[in-house]
């Protein structure tokens, strides 16, 4: 694998970043905004990117395989991205007035899924998760949630209950505990977060009928990052979507990253009618987004002109013009013929990644669907949140394993998840499978204690 440095580089290789790194940590708490982007011992300073590469700035050009955490479905600055929101840029990037392209959107959006009747826009996952949490509560008058053990969903008290739960905290599996992610969350934040086992309906039944009066909804990630990017097996969903139904809650589907995996989400393939679907990630064609979108009568409980408008919802820069722009135009061009396209792309790297784990014959498995790949050092696949976690041996493995690909040109995700753009073609999965079969032999050379 060939790592580029710039013409007219003068420094030695990564010294930019370790001094922006120095700078940074007088001024910002642990030096970044956001965990995801720490590296050992400095994190890497992205100076600009084209395609399916990213350039650092110390000029070393890598295939991007993070994507800004999944979230940019065409790479870095697509040009017909560009070209339209450059021309939006210059009329104004945001108005006290509703503007047509938000209109547009929502017409694109609402035809792609039989699930959404209406929609509304928000700034991120987060904020799309939290919208759907409290449209819940306040279409049933209840208050309590249920989602998935380690389930993540952003930051919202509520959301990440149990997000952080470890071997020492998550208690028993008939009934896992709520697990605060900050310290100083209320215990009445966990008292109304139910936790349920991933993909275990027997075990997710009993628990959700302890609560039956007091749910207003079930939340689900159908292929849970944090949960080992494993997809929701189709009589696990079914169950939990038919259980809301017999018993007046909403069933609420998290696709923030699946939004990717089918045309209409990955909903599209389970036999389910979500009463609202959080948003975000691909949505923003690389700007910060998120959105609520599901059946109109509840959707009506944000409707001011509706008699059942109990939940008044806002935000300053919700629906921006630069946000509604660069998505409309991104999910345009991510139509059922590039999705198609892209998902064979991502069959093909996790069967050649399966390929490599087998030629370096070491413990190691590959999860995802769609257009996502992750990397477990494990011998089998996991089930659920308690398998995925890894020890401490495993952990070392696959710090080990990202950071070999990383100095050799392939930027993964710090969980060893790659999300595919449509800037790739498989010479660039050829090159990242060679690149992660040296990596594999070379983890299976390291003692790890
Ligand atoms: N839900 C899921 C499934 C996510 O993966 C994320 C972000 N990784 C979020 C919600 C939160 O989105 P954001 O970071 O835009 O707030």
């Amino acid at each position: 694998m060939k790592v580029k440095q710039s013409s007219g580089t003068k420094v030695s290789k990564a010294n930019i970043s370790r001094v922006l790194y120095e700078r940074a940590l007088a001024v910002i708490p642990g030096g970044v905004s956001r965990n995801s982007v720490l590296r050992k011992p400095y994190p890497t300073y992205a100076s600009h990117g084209k395609g399916c590469y990213v350039t650092d700035v110390d000029g070393i050009e890598r295939i991007d395989f993070a994507n800004n955490m999944s979230s940019l479905i065409h790479g870095h600055a697509r040009p017909e991205v560009v070209a339209a929101v450059s021309e939006q840029l210059s009329k104004g990037t945001v108005f006290t007035m509703a503007t047509e392209v938000e209109i547009r959107f929502a017409e694109h959006l609402c035809a792609r899924s039989a699930s959404f009747e209406k929609v509304r826009f928000v700034n991120s996952g987060t904020e799309a998760v939290m919208t759907c949490i409290k449209a819940a509560r306040a279409y049933t008058g209840r208050q309590k949630i249920a989602k998935i053990e380690g389930g993540y969903h952003g930051n919202y008290d509520y959301a990440e209950v149990s997000q952080t739960a470890k071997p020492n905290t998550w208690g028993d599996a008939n009934a896992p505990a709520s697990v605060p992610v900050a310290y100083g969350t209320p215990p009445s934040v966990l008292d109304d977060v139910i936790i349920l086992p991933f993909n275990d309906i027997e075990r997710a039944l009993e628990i959700l009928d302890h609560h039956s009066e007091q749910l207003a909804c079930v939340l689900l990630d159908l292929m849970p990052h944090h949960v080992g990017l494993l997809s929701a097996a189709p009589d696990f969903v079914r169950a939990l979507y038919q259980w809301t139904h017999d018993n007046g809650a909403l069933f609420v589907v998290d696709e923030v990253i699946t939004f990717r995996n089918q045309y209409g989400g990955a909903q599209q393939v389970y036999d389910i009618l979500p009463d609202l679907t959080a948003l975000g990630k691909i949505i923003g064609g690389g700007f910060p987004v998120g959105a609520i979108a599901g059946r109109k009568e509840v959707m009506d409980v944000t409707n001011p002109l509706s008699s059942n408008f109990l939940f008044p919802q806002s935000g300053t820069f919700s629906a921006n013009n630069m946000t509604m722009t660069a998505g409309l135009i991104s999910m345009t061009l991510f139509d059922e013929k590039a999705i198609e396209s892209l998902n064979g792309l991502g069959q093909y790297a996790r069967e050649q990644l399966r390929e490599a784990i087998g030629i370096a014959n070491i413990d190691a498995c590959v999860s995802g669907e769609g257009s996502m790949f992750r990397i477990h050092f494990k011998s089998h696949l996991p089930n659920n949140f308690r398998e995925v976690y890894a020890n401490s041996i495993e952990t070392q493995q696959s710090v080990c394993f990202i950071d070999y690909l990383f100095c050799h040109g392939i930027a993964l995700m710090n969980t060893g998840t790659g999300a595919l753009s449509t800037a790739m073609k498989k010479s660039e999965i050829d090159v990242m499978v060679d690149v992660a079969l040296q990596g594999l032999r070379q983890v299976k050379k390291v003692h790890f204690s």
